[in-house]
């Protein structure tokens, strides 16, 4: 096991004093890395944010989940937010009372549904037709959430937005007569609502639209315990980003909040489920360069990893900052840093970088949130092992996959 020797800073080479090019001596490259310090301190910033609010934070749990990250999670507070039965059953296995899980399907089938209530887990509801279903089967024996769409449009790229009416997820603000009346008919104990706008939007005044929006429909709901505002905090991808500004989001919110729980005549929670938030800056992905190509038009950095390890710049779009870390002092040169993959998987076009040499380490930052578990077997390539630094410790978390894992599950046909 690597331990640290020096207390020192957190920068672009180390985590609590261990030695990024440690951890690829020991556990061999690509690598993902967390720091569980960044989460907590992540953690603290958004609950220190808020002021006379009971606020409960569940953790979205796509965004990285790993069974030993959400146990971590588990111990320093957090609650869970997931999005399919599979995720809720890890978080059980790590630890959580189903209670303490809300469930945030998205068009799944209603069997799931039934099976996510009979383990117990909060559940969030985003159609009309299985509201009418869960009054059918439950009427008011179980307390329910529902999503909102309150369109408002919200959101870093188009496909990480979530709220404008042309999406697919909750029901329209225009539809909620249709609801109150199956609350009526069947009696549905309303526990709560849901909105989630959208990824990466970093204006104050969207959460306070959209919280206005949520004020008045809960006071359709006599018996509400909570209201869920989702996520959608911006965190900083590259220097000059403008993030969520957390504190200034606190301080209004906890305003707007208390003003709105006074009318409503009981304090309520309130709920937010970010994932980016948490995680996204305790990520690293370690890579070596594996080729230095020039080309008549261009220098690239071929990598062994490629965006079936990190799908965000292919898929989004977003930028990552890259470090070589073997190299601190090297001459600045541009350079496109691109995979192993046989695809066009570059994460970085003429991107400034120190001089890079065949094996040297290279650094993706911020890349907690949606790296590995976006990641896939394209190419038929494994994936990554996960480390997590935990009190100036690094802990294997997840092994680099191997041959096997890959034929697991196929079948051979001998012809
Ligand atoms: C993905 C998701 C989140 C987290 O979004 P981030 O941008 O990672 O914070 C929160 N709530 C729901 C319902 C989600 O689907």
């Amino acid at each position: 096991m690597i331990t640290n020797t020096l207390q020192v800073q957190n920068n672009d080479t180390e985590i609590q004093g261990i030695q990024l090019t440690e951890l690829v001596k020991e556990y061999g490259s690509p690598l993902y890395v967390y720091d569980a310090e960044s989460i907590e301190s992540q953690y603290k910033k958004l609950i220190g944010a808020f002021h006379n609010t009971n606020i409960r934070i569940k953790y979205a749990t796509k965004a990285l989940s790993n069974i030993s990250v959400l146990k971590y999670m588990k111990k320093i507070g957090i609650g869970l937010d997931v999005v399919s039965i599979e995720e809720l059953k890890i978080g059980i296995k790590a630890g959580y009372d189903a209670k303490e899980i809300m469930y945030t399907p998205s068009c799944v089938d209603f069997q799931e549904i039934e099976e996510v209530i009979a383990l117990g887990a909060t559940l969030n509801i985003d159609s009309i037709p299985f509201v009418e279903k869960f009054g059918k089967t439950y009427g008011g024996t179980i307390p329910l959430c529902i999503r909102i769409n309150p369109h408002v449009e919200a959101g870093g790229n188009h496909k990480i937005k979530t709220g404008h009416i042309e999406s697919k997820f909750g029901i329209s603000i225009d539809q909620l007569d249709q609801v109150y009346d199956l609350v009526n008919k069947f009696g549905i104990d309303m526990a709560g609502i849901h909105v989630h706008t959208g990824s990466d939007f970093g204006d104050i005044d969207v959460f306070l639209k959209v919280a206005e929006v949520m004020y008045g429909v809960a006071m359709n709901f006599k018996n509400l315990k909570f209201l869920d505002f989702g996520s959608g905090f911006k965190v900083s991808y590259k220097q000059g980003d403008k993030e969520t500004n957390i504190e200034e989001l606190g301080s209004k919110m906890s305003v707007s909040f208390a003003n709105f729980c006074q009318k409503y005549g009981k304090k309520l929670d309130l709920w937010f489920e970010p994932g980016k938030y948490l995680v996204s800056k305790s990520g690293y992905l370690l890579a070596t360069a594996t080729v230095i190509k020039q080309t008549p038009a261009t220098t690239f950095i071929g990598l062994n990893t490629g965006l079936n390890h990190l799908i965000r710049p292919m898929m989004y779009e977003s930028y990552h900052e890259i470090v070589n870390i073997s190299n601190p002092d090297g001459e600045k040169k541009k350079y496109s840093v691109v995979g192993y993959i046989c695809e066009t998987d570059t994460f970085a076009w003429e991107r400034e970088m120190n001089e890079t040499k065949e094996g040297d380490i290279i650094v993706f930052k911020n890349a907690g949130a949606y790296g590995f578990s976006m990641s896939s077997n394209y190419n038929s390539r494994i994936r990554p092992a996960e480390v997590l630094v935990h009190k100036g410790k690094a802990i294997l978390i997840r092994k680099r996959e191997t041959l096997d894992d890959i034929l697991k599950n196929q079948i051979e046909v001998n012809f």
